[in-house]
């Protein structure tokens, strides 16, 4: 059970990692149709300078898009969930991918999509994603093809499930291992981590934030969490930060 979060914290010590989608900004109905608002741009300015650069934003999108999302902010960037990263000096770092197993998975999944008509096919790089939400009659054959795949690359791809998707994420794709990688040196390096994060793959991260005493909080609901804190909505989210914003100095 999750306890509502301390009004003030000792702020200008913590290292914060933020989620995108369902956190900072509304989930929208189409990933594409997402902007990053007036307000949430300038409130990560704001926490950038303040906190001196330890800030990340930690999401499941590429990072192409967070990129195209919050430029020109020089901010670090986490995508796929964490198989790529951009520091905000501009360094990029991205997992190695096998060529092969990609190849042949989308191509798969494409020939799949085909023959199941309404199912839709998401290639992320570091993940695939089988929805089938317009589909449902063919969801026990979504389920059979994709715990086959999984099968033959369990080595390299975990198979995870969302409301109405099933997904084979690479190994490297763990917003845990993000965080635990971005504190183990600067900026971030010798900060309290405080991770806000709305949904099952922000779980992820929530007990290395507890772990190293850190502030784990999650967004809106849950039946079962692993964060010590929650936020109500995104308003509360923004508010709260803004408020930390204010009480910092410049
Ligand atoms: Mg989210």
């Amino acid at each position: 059970m999750q306890t509502p979060l301390p009004s003030a914290l000792a702020f200008s010590n913590i290292a914060l990692f933020l989620d995108f989608d369902g956190t900072l900004v509304p989930i929208a109905s189409h990933p594409d149709a997402v902007t990053l608002p007036h307000r949430q741009r300038s409130l990560l300015s704001k926490l950038q300078t303040q906190l001196k650069g330890a800030l990340a934003v930690i999401s499941g999108r590429r990072l192409a898009d967070l990129e195209r999302l919050t430029a020109p902010l020089p901010l670090t960037l986490v995508g796929c969930h964490g198989a790529q990263r951009r520091d905000s000096d501009g360094t990029r770092h991205a997992e190695r991918l096998e060529p092969e197993a990609v190849a042949y998975l989308g191509a798969f999944l494409a020939e799949f999509t085909q023959q199941h008509p309404g199912t839709v096919f998401e290639d992320k790089t570091y993940a695939f994603t089988l929805h089938y939400r317009q589909a449902p009659q063919h969801e026990r054959a979504c389920r059979d093809t994709m715990t086959r795949l999984w099968h033959a690359y369990r080595d390299t791809y975990q198979l995870t499930e969302g409301k109405c998707l099933l997904e084979l994420r690479h190994h490297t794709c763990h917003k845990g291992r993000a965080v635990q990688r971005l504190l183990d040196a600067p900026p971030f390096r010798r900060r309290i981590p405080l991770f806000i994060g709305d949904d099952r793959t922000d779980e992820d991260a929530f007990p290395v934030v507890n772990a190293r005493g850190g502030f784990s909080v999650r967004v809106g609901e849950a039946a079962q969490s692993q964060a010590t804190y929650r936020l109500d909505s995104i308003e509360e989210v923004l508010s709260w930060l803004e408020h930390q914003t204010r009480s910092m100095p410049p």
